[in-house]
């Protein structure tokens, strides 16, 4: 990973907010300008140098891992307080930048208490995270794995939905396989939500049978090699009647119609807009409860968020997915979810399992 050119990126950005510092608190942040994994670190990225701090568990981890930046770690001292004590003898700092959404109340006390008092502390928003949105090349070829392993992973989890099995069971199950098959973790907690289980958009799988007939809503991702897929089908249970068929395949059409919509200088409102509009025609815009998509790379949701009104325009290489939804309560749901990256002219699905109903 590049991560001398991720950090120069940082530092003209920090230019340009004239700001001398920036302390990054957001892990995923961390790990991109550094590849640090482990759960406890800061990094202070100065005009000149990367400096990474974190605690006595992590001295050999950050030894194999860190690039890029010097590393301070003390002895039975927390990151912060190692970070806060760096910080109080730069006394060039005039403004650093602190990551407003991460950092608590707290750490900010402590960070302002410690540094010169000619020194300002700045909140800061998502100056990493809008570097994150584009991949490089290599990423994209994680995300393109991850999600590969997802498709092959969905592949044998329809061979375990029966009536009577728990959501549990076949999330298990499904789980197992992930991690058989080299997977780091789940990129979130497995949906499967059966029956009129599948109305709840974020149906955690839960000890609940699936029924003899219904729609079940398989969501879920890998994180392999640092980087997550995530994907959904709904497949049917039972032989399914017109309604259910013709709830399903508008679904498909208006993800269909957002896919089509992706391309460079097209804002993310607009493809929500795309799949939004498909499910008016039909009357069923008002069971799409949630926004068409996400970012995704290092976290399962980063930016852009693709929804409603949302201006942020679409480039080559940024990695989004594409996920409408119809939730009739008491009913059942279906949503189809594709990641996809954007190329120069339209967009690339990186999640190749088939669309056709699966009935089961
Ligand atoms: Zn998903
Ligand atoms: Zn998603």
């Amino acid at each position: 990973m590049n991560y001398k050119r991720r950090s120069e990126a940082v530092r003209e950005a920090l230019e340009s907010l004239r700001l001398d510092a920036l302390i990054t608190s957001n892990l995923a942040n961390i790990r991109y300008l550094s590849g640090f994994t482990g759960s406890s670190a800061l990094l202070i990225v100065s005009g000149r140098e990367n400096v990474f701090f974190s605690d006595g568990r992590y001295t050999e981890q950050a030894r194999l891992e860190v690039e890029g930046a010097r590393v301070r770690i003390v002895k039975g001292k927390s990151a912060l307080a190692t970070a806060s004590a760096w910080l109080s003898h730069e006394r060039k700092f005039r403004r650093i930048g602190l990551e407003a959404a991460q950092l608590t109340v707290a750490d900010r006390d402590a960070f302002a208490t410690a540094v010169p008092r000619s020194t300002r502390m700045v909140s800061t928003l998502s100056i990493v995270e809008r570097l994150r949105m584009r991949k490089d090349s290599e990423e994209v070829g994680r995300i393109r794995n991850a999600c590969h392993l997802g498709a092959e992973l969905f592949q044998g989890l329809v061979k375990t939905i029966r009536p009577g099995r728990s959501e549990s069971e076949v999330a298990g199950e499904l789980e197992l396989a992930a991690r058989q098959r080299g997977a780091e973790q789940m990129s979130f907690p497995t949906i499967i939500a059966a029956g009129k289980r599948s109305a709840l958009p974020h149906g955690r799988a839960s000890n609940e049978p699936i029924p003899s007939r219904g729609f079940v809503v398989c969501d879920f991702g890998v994180i392999l090699a640092s980087y997550c897929s995530d994907m959904t089908r709904t497949v049917h249970v039972g032989r399914p009647q017109a309604e259910a068929r013709a709830v399903y395949e508008a679904v498909w059409e208006a993800q269909q119609a957002a896919i089509e919509a992706v391309k460079p200088g097209v804002s993310v409102g607009e493809v929500d807009q795309a799949a939004r509009k498909l499910l008016q025609k039909r009357n069923l815009s008002k069971y799409f409860t949630h926004s068409t998509g996400h970012g995704l790379g290092l976290e399962v949701h980063e930016a852009p968020r693709v929804a409603a009104g949302q201006a942020e325009i679409l480039r080559p290489d940024m990695v989004i997915t594409i996920e409408p939804g119809v939730y009739e309560s008491g009913k059942g749901g279906v949503r189809i979810e594709d990641t996809v990256v954007v190329t120069d002219s339209g967009c690339e699905i990186l999640t190749p399992s088939p669309k056709e109903m699966i009935v089961v």
